[in-house]
C-alpha cells in the first residue's frame, strides 16, 4: 500500500509509485490533473500535455483504481486545504487496475447520499475518510485494550457463539439445529456464563473482544449484534475491578489521543447519582447539580410541598437564558411525570408562583445561593428527579455547556439488586441474576427492595460505557437470589443447570466487567450514530441493506432443519 498522503516538500525529487482511487480529475486542455486517494489521503498526479498516457487517463471515471510511477515535484499552484497541497507526482507510467462505473453516491465526507444508500453501498461508503477514521479509532481502542490487559497477565480466550440462553434477560436470537429436531442454539447475549466458568476452571484472568446478540426492541442507537470488551478475574474486589477499568479507560484515551480529565474518576452511589443528576448515567462535564430544598422551600405551608421530596438547581443567568416557552415546556414534562414544577427568578426581588409565600428565613437561604439574574428550577414529587435530569441535559444542549470540555468519567456503585415491575408483579435483577448482593445471607434472604448489589457502571459524558459486578460464588446465595426472582429450582436447573453444577466444586470469588466497544468508539470518534463506527452495520430495524439479511432460505434448507 502506498502512503502517498504523507509525502511533503521534503520528498521532492523522489521517484515514487502511488496507487488508489481516482477522487476527481481536472482537464485544463494542455494539462491533466488527477486527485488520487488512498487511506492516507489525496495526492495530485500531473500529466504533461504530450504525455502518451494523457488521453487514456482523461477517459477514466472517478473511483477507478490505478497505480502510477513518477517523480514528486513542487506544485506551481499550491492547495492549502490539502496536506499534500505543496507537491504533486509528475507521471511517468500509469497502470489501470479497474475502471469504475459511475458510483451511486458522492464519495467524500460531506456526501449528499441518504443513509439508506450509504448502507446499501457500504463498500463505497467505507471509502469515505470519516468512516475510515472511525474504524481506525475502533482498531486503536481494541489494540490498546489488548496491550493493557496482556501486560496485566490476562488471557484472551474465545467462548462459543452457538450456545444456550444467557442470563441478561433480553430476547434471544436462536439457530435451529439440523441434527436435533426441536432443539435450538441461542446466540450469546454476552459471554457471562462462560467467563464465570473460566474462573471456575482456574483461568484467573480472562478477556475477550466478544460479539453479543440481543433481539431487543428497536431503538435508534441499538444494533442486534454488538461488541463488548469482556473481562473477568478471580480473587478480586469491587475496588480492584473498578480501578482496573479506570486504568484501562485511561490507556485507551491515551492511545487515541483524546483528552480525559485527569482527576481520579468520581465514584458515586446510584442513589447519589439520582439525587445530584437525576440520572444513573450522569454527564459530569458540566454543573447544574441538584440539591434538596426540603429543609428550606419545602417547609413553606403549601399543600403540594407536604410529604414529598423537593429538589432543584440554580441556572446562573437563567432569567435571560430561559424563555417563557422553555419554562412552559418544562412544566409539560413534569406534568407528564406526575411531578410539580416550580421556578423562582431572582432580580431585585423574587418572582414566580412561590415568591409571595417566601419567608425571611427561606429568602436568606436562597440569597446565599443565587445572584440577581439567576433562575431556580424546582420539582416536587417521586419522579421529579428524573424530570430534573432531563431538563439538565436539555439545558446542556441549549446553553452549549460542554463546549470544549474534556471527557469525564464516573463510576456508579451500589445499584439496587432488584427492580420491581408492576405489570408482571415481580422482581427482576437490575444487572443479572449472578450479581452478588451486598450483605450477609440473612440480609440477602430479607426484603428484596432493600438489597443493593456489588454492581458498578462506568459512565463517560452521560453514556453508560461499561458495567459489571462481583458474582455469587456460593450456592445458598444464588438460591436466595433465584427465590426473589421467582425462579424455582426446576426452572433454574433447566436454564442454568450446568452452571449451578459448577458452583458445587470450589469456586474462587470473582467479578468482572464488560465495555461496549461501539459506544466507546462513538465517544472517541465524536459521532452519535452507532452505524458510523461499525464496518457493516444493520439499520435501526435490524436489516443489513447491503447483503439483504435477514433473507429467505430454500425449502431444502428448511426441510433439513425440520422447520
Ligand atoms: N455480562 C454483563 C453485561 O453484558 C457484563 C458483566 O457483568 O460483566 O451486561
Amino acid at each position: 500500500m502506498s502512503q502517498h498522503g504523507h509525502y511533503r516538500m521534503s520528498d521532492v525529487g523522489k521517484t515514487v509509485t502511488v496507487q488508489g482511487f481516482i477522487q476527481k480529475s481536472r482537464n485544463l486542455g494542455q494539462l491533466l490533473f488527477i486527485d488520487l486517494r488512498d487511506r492516507s489521503g489525496i495526492i495530485q498526479l500531473a500529466f504533461d500535455a504530450d504525455h502518451p498516457l494523457k488521453e487514456t487517463a482523461e477517459t477514466l471515471k472517478h473511483e477507478s483504481v490505478v497505480s502510477a510511477t513518477g517523480v514528486i515535484q513542487e506544485r506551481s499552484s499550491k492547495n492549502e486545504s490539502l496536506a499534500t497541497g505543496d507537491i504533486e507526482v509528475k507521471i511517468e507510467t500509469l497502470t489501470i487496475h479497474s475502471e469504475a462505473a459511475t458510483p451511486p453516491m458522492l464519495i467524500q465526507d460531506d456526501t449528499d447520499a441518504l443513509e439508506e444508500t450509504r448502507l446499501k453501498y457500504r463498500f463505497l461508503d467505507l471509502r469515505r475518510p470519516v468512516i475510515q477514521h472511525n474504524l481506525k479509532v475502533r482498531h486503536q481502542i481494541m489494540q490498546a485494550t489488548r496491550k493493557f490487559l496482556n501486560a496485566q497477565d490476562f488471557l484472551e480466550i474465545e467462548t462459543p457463539i452457538l450456545t444456550r440462553s444467557t442470563p441478561e434477560g433480553a430476547r434471544d436470537y436462536v439457530v435451529p439445529s439440523r441434527l436435533y429436531a426441536d432443539a435450538f442454539y441461542a446466540l450469546p447475549q454476552s459471554p457471562q456464563i462462560f467467563k464465570q466458568l473460566l474462573m471456575v476452571g482456574g483461568l484467573e484472568k480472562y478477556y475477550q473482544i466478544a460479539k453479543c446478540f440481543r433481539d431487543e426492541d428497536l431503538r435508534k442507537d441499538r444494533q442486534p449484534e454488538f461488541t463488548q470488551i469482556d473481562i473477568e478475574l478471580a480473587f478480586t474486589s469491587e475496588d480492584a475491578v473498578t480501578a482496573l477499568a479506570e486504568d484501562m479507560i485511561r490507556a485507551i484515551f491515551n492511545a487515541v489521543g483524546e483528552p480525559l480529565h485527569d482527576e481520579p474518576f468520581t465514584r458515586l452511589t446510584y442513589q447519589d447519582a439520582m439525587e445530584r443528576y437525576g440520572s444513573d448515567k450522569p454527564d459530569a462535564r458540566f454543573g447544574l447539580t441538584f440539591a434538596s430544598f426540603k429543609e428550606s422551600i419545602g417547609t413553606l405551608p403549601l399543600d403540594f410541598l407536604t410529604d414529598t421530596p423537593l429538589h432543584g438547581f440554580v441556572v446562573p443567568k437563567g432569567n435571560d437564558a430561559l424563555s417563557r416557552k422553555d419554562l412552559d415546556g418544562f412544566k409539560g414534562l413534569f406534568d407528564s411525570l406526575n411531578a410539580t414544577f416550580i421556578y423562582l427568578k431572582k432580580a431585585e426581588t423574587y418572582s414566580g408562583s412561590l415568591a409571595k409565600h417566601l419567608t425571611p428565613e427561606v429568602t436568606q437561604t436562597l440569597d446565599a445561593m443565587m445572584t440577581a439574574g439567576d433562575t431556580l428550577i424546582l420539582a416536587a414529587g417521586q419522579d421529579a428527579l428524573v424530570g430534573l435530569g432531563r431538563v439538565r441535559l436539555k439545558l446542556r444542549d441549549q446553553l452549549d455547556l460542554v463546549k470544549d470540555a474534556a471527557h469525564r468519567a464516573l463510576i456508579i456503585t451500589d445499584w439496587p439488586m432488584f427492580e420491581y415491575d408492576a405489570d408482571t408483579a415481580r422482581y427482576y435483577a437490575t444487572h443479572h441474576p449472578f450479581t452478588l448482593p451486598k450483605g450477609d445471607l440473612k440480609t440477602i434472604e430479607g426484603p428484596a427492595d432493600q438489597l443493593n448489589s456489588h454492581a458498578y457502571d462506568i459512565v463517560i459524558d452521560g453514556h453508560e460505557v461499561g458495567g459489571g459486578s462481583l458474582r455469587i460464588h456460593q450456592s445458598q446465595i444464588q438460591k436466595a437470589v433465584f427465590n426473589h426472582l421467582g425462579i424455582d429450582e426446576a426452572t433454574a436447573e433447566a436454564r442454568f443447570g450446568f452452571f449451578l453444577e459448577a458452583l458445587k466444586y470450589g469456586v474462587p470469588p470473582h467479578g468482572g466487567i464488560a465495555f461496549g466497544l461501539d459506544r466507546l468508539t462513538m465517544i472517541l470518534a465524536h459521532t452519535d450514530n452507532i452505524r458510523d463506527v461499525i464496518a457493516f452495520p444493520k439499520t435501526s430495524s435490524a436489516q443489513d441493506l447491503m447483503s439483504e439479511a435477514p433473507g429467505p432460505i430454500s425449502d431444502t434448507q428448511k426441510k433439513e432443519l425440520g422447520l
